[in-house]
This record gives C-alpha cells, sequence and structure tokens, in this order.
C-alpha cells in the first residue's frame, strides 16, 4: 500500500477562529497576507503559531505520508501560509470556489466529494476542523472498503494540537504501508 495522503486544512487547523472576545490563543503570531484577488491594501490577518511548521515536518520527514493542502487557500497555502511556517512547497488540491453559505450544503463537508474523486482509492489522513457525521460515515465506508481513511477534527477555536499529530502518526504506523529500502 502506498503511503496515505496528509490533507491538511488552514482555517479552524493552522489559523484557529477567534474566539468571541476576538482573540486568538497566545501561543499564535500575527501576519497580514495579501492572498489572490486582494490588494496591498486591504490585506487578510492571520494567525499562526510557528512551532506548527516544527510539528508538521516531523510528520512529513518521516516519510510517511504525502502531505496536501485541502483548504479554500488554495494555491495560496503553498506561497503565503507555508513559507510562514517554514513550511517547503506543497501540492494543493485545486478545490472549486462554489457559491455556497454553508460549509455542508448536503449535510457534509463541500470540499468532500472533491477531495473523493481527488484521492480515488488512495488511503488518507484529513486533519479539518468542519467535518460531520456524515463525513466520519464517509471514512468509515472508506476503511471498511480496504482504504484506510483518518478524519482528524481540530476544534476550531483552538486549532491543531500536537496530540492530533501523534494520532496521525501513530495511525500511519500501523497501515500495512510496503516500506521502499
Ligand atoms: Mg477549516
Amino acid at each position: 500500500m502506498r503511503p496515505p495522503y496528509l490533507l491538511l486544512d488552514i482555517d479552524g487547523v493552522l489559523i484557529p477562529f477567534p474566539d468571541a472576545a476576538g482573540s486568538a490563543p497566545a501561543t499564535h503570531a500575527r501576519h497580514d497576507v495579501v492572498s489572490t484577488g486582494r490588494s496591498a491594501a486591504n490585506p487578510v490577518t492571520v494567525w499562526l503559531n510557528p512551532d506548527h511548521g516544527r510539528l508538521l515536518m516531523d510528520v512529513i520527514r518521516t516519510g510517511l505520508v504525502t502531505p496536501v493542502w485541502c483548504t479554500s487557500w488554495r494555491q495560496d497555502a503553498t506561497t503565503l501560509i507555508g513559507p510562514l511556517l517554514d513550511l517547503p512547497a506543497l501540492p494543493h488540491v485545486d478545490l472549486p470556489r462554489p457559491q455556497i453559505t454553508t460549509s455542508h450544503p448536503n449535510g457534509y463537508l463541500w470540499k468532500r466529494d472533491h477531495v473523493d474523486a481527488w484521492l480515488g482509492d488512495a488511503p488518507a489522513v484529513w486533519i479539518d476542523d468542519d467535518f460531520t457525521s456524515l463525513d466520519h460515515a464517509w471514512a468509515a465506508e472508506r476503511t471498511a472498503k480496504g482504504t484506510p481513511t483518518l478524519l482528524v477534527q481540530p476544534a476550531p477555536h483552538l486549532g491543531l494540537q500536537p496530540e492530533h499529530l501523534t494520532e496521525v502518526t501513530t495511525w500511519v504506523a500501523q497501515l500495512p504501508v510496503a516500506r521502499v529500502a
């Protein structure tokens, strides 16, 4: 079995949502970025935890997963967010820009149909803050059909925690991945 993809969301995972008081965790540092379609006079403020770059690299360096951005930041994940965390240029799932007012227009995460098609029958661990029970059922069904699939779901106001990546490495380590010498 080939190494699973590690699908990485950004909003609610690497960039926590502000709490009711509008604050981000003290672990996170402020950056202003000019995302695609914005002007330099109108940047987006994001909050990132520099430890996340190191923690993700610890997982990536194992070679046991193939990391891919899976986020509405699309290409900007590679060009804007990754470098702020000292991450190498990673590929991204080329998600569309649907005209939707909820992230669950059909009761499950809007990204999922695209991810399902993109993955084909590849195993995957997917970190996103926005799964519903239908997404967890999808992952269980894929796994039952022989395609190991793990969903890891940080709390959106806290974002990614070290234990989420421990869960990833523990899960990957028990897969029957063909090791290439
Ligand atoms: Mg998210």
